[in-house]
C-alpha cells in the first residue's frame, strides 16, 4: 500500500490537458505496480479559458488545493488572445510561485544519446548539468517597483536577499551533493553572476561563498553570465549545478531548452521549503492545440522530478527509482526514434509517444 501523495493537477490552457492527461495515466500505471506509495489526483479549475467563463484565472479553492497536496503538476496555462484589463497576459503560474514561495527554479540540461541538438557533440561527450534560477526576486523583483519619469527615464530595482539567498544557494549544495551520491556527477557549484558590475551581484556571490565554506566536499567556481552563455555552445559537459539571478536563469534556460533540441523536452521544477511545482519550461501552444500532435515529453520529464523530489523528501528511494526508469523511458525512446512528434522530426500522435514510453515502463 505505502504512502498515498495528494498531487494538485492543473490541466491548463492549450495543449495542457493533452499532454497531462497522458502523463497522470503513466504515473498511476507507475503506482499501480508499487507496494510503497500511491497517488491521489485532484485536478483544479485555473487558467486562461477558465478566466473567459468564470472572470477568475486562480480560484481560491484551487489554490487552495495546491497548498494542501504533497506535490503540484501544472501543464502551461495563458494564451495569448485572453489578457487581464491591464493587457498583461493570464499567468495564474506566477501567483503560484509567489504565494507558495518557490524560489529555487530547476532546469536540468540533460542530452541524451540520439537526441536532436544543435551541438556538434563528441562519441562519449555528454551533457547533464542543472541550472538554478531564483525565481522571486532579483530584476524582476521590478514588477513592483519600475519608476518611469517624465516620459524621459525608466529605473528598475535589482533585488537581492540574504535570506532568500542563502536559501538558494544551500539548496544548489544540497543538489550536487545527491548528483554526487549518484556517481552522476563529481560534485560542483557555479555562481553564474556580473560580480564586476554590479553590487547586488557582489553580495549574491559574497554569500554564495559562505554556503560553499559550509560544503567542502562540493567543489565550487564563478562565473560571468556573458562567460557562461558561451561555454553552455562551446564546452556545456564541463557544468554540473549553476545557481544563478532570477532573469539571467529567465535566459539561460531558455539557451538550455535550445541546447536540448527544443522547448518539447525541456522539463522544469520550481521549489519551495514546503511546496513544489512542476511543470514543463513551454507554453500552452495554442497553434498546434486540439490536434493531438503535442509533444508530451516535457511534462512527463517534469513528472519524473515530481517522483524524484517526493521519493528525496520524504526518503522513499523507489519513488526516485521509479523517476529515473520514466526518464530513461523517454530517453529510450527517443534513441529508438520511437513516439517522436513532429517538432523533433518525428510523425508520432501525442497518445502514439506516451505509448513508446509506457511499453518501456509498465
Ligand atoms: P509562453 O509565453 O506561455 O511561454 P510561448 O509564446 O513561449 O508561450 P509556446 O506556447 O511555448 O510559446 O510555443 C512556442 C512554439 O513551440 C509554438 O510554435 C508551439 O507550437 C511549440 N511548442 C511548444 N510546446 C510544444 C510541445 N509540447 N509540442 C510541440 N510543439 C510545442
Ligand atoms: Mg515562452
Amino acid at each position: 500500500m505505502g504512502k498515498t501523495f495528494k498531487i494538485a493537477v492543473f490541466d491548463g490552457d492549450g495543449i495542457g490537458p493533452e499532454i497531462m492527461h497522458p502523463t497522470v495515466a503513466l504515473l498511476k500505471g507507475l503506482a499501480a505496480r508499487s507496494d510503497e506509495y500511491d497517488f491521489a489526483f485532484d485536478t483544479v479549475p485555473a487558467g486562461a479559458a477558465h478566466y473567459v467563463s468564470n472572470g477568475e484565472s486562480l480560484p481560491d479553492a484551487s489554490l487552495e488545493t495546491a497548498r494542501a497536496a504533497d506535490a503540484i503538476l501544472l501543464s502551461a496555462m495563458g494564451l495569448p488572445s485572453v489578457r487581464y484589463p491591464d493587457g498583461t497576459e493570464i499567468s495564474p503560474q506566477i501567483e503560484i510561485r509567489k504565494t507558495l514561495n518557490l524560489y529555487a527554479g530547476v532546469r536540468p540540461v540533460r542530452i541524451a544519446p540520439g537526441q536532436p541538438t544543435p551541438l556538434a557533440l563528441k562519441g562519449g561527450q555528454t551533457v547533464d548539468f542543472v541550472l538554478i534560477r531564483e525565481s522571486t526576486e532579483g530584476l524582476f523583483h521590478s514588477q513592483g517597483t519600475r519608476d518611469v519619469r517624465n516620459d524621459e527615464e525608466a529605473y528598475e530595482t535589482l533585488k537581492i536577499t540574504r535570506a532568500t539567498s542563502e536559501k538558494l544557494h544551500r539548496f544548489a549544495f544540497k543538489l550536487a551533493q545527491n548528483r554526487k551520491a549518484t556517481g552522476r556527477s563529481p560534485g560542483k557549484v557555479t555562481c553564474v553572476d556580473k560580480a564586476n558590475v554590479f553590487a547586488a551581484f557582489a553580495f549574491f556571490r559574497k554569500i554564495f561563498d559562505e554556503q560553499a565554506a559550509l560544503h567542502p566536499q562540493i567543489s565550487h567556481d564563478h562565473a560571468y553570465v556573458d562567460a557562461t552563455a558561451l561555454w553552455m555552445v562551446e564546452k556545456p559537459w564541463v557544468f554540473d549545478v549553476l545557481v544563478t539571478e532570477n532573469m539571467f536563469g529567465d535566459i539561460l534556460s531558455d539557451l538550455g531548452a535550445g541546447l536540448m533540441g527544443g522547448l518539447g523536452l525541456a522539463p522544469s521544477a520550481d521549489i519551495g521549503d514546503e511546496h513544489a511545482v512542476f511543470q514543463p519550461c513551454h507554453g500552452s501552444a495554442p497553434d498546434i492545440a486540439g490536434q493531438g500532435i503535442a509533444n508530451p515529453f516535457a511534462m512527463i520529464l517534469s513528472a519524473a522530478m515530481m517522483l524524484d523530489w517526493l521519493g528525496e523528501t520524504h526518503g522513499i528511494a523507489a519513488l526516485s527509482q521509479d523517476g529515473t526508469r520514466l526518464r530513461e523511458a523517454v530517453e529510450a525512446a527517443i534513441a529508438d526514434r520511437d513516439g517522436v512528434t513532429r517538432d523533433l522530426g518525428g510523425t508520432a500522435s501525442t497518445s502514439e509517444a506516451a505509448e513508446a514510453i509506457a511499453a518501456r515502463l509498465l
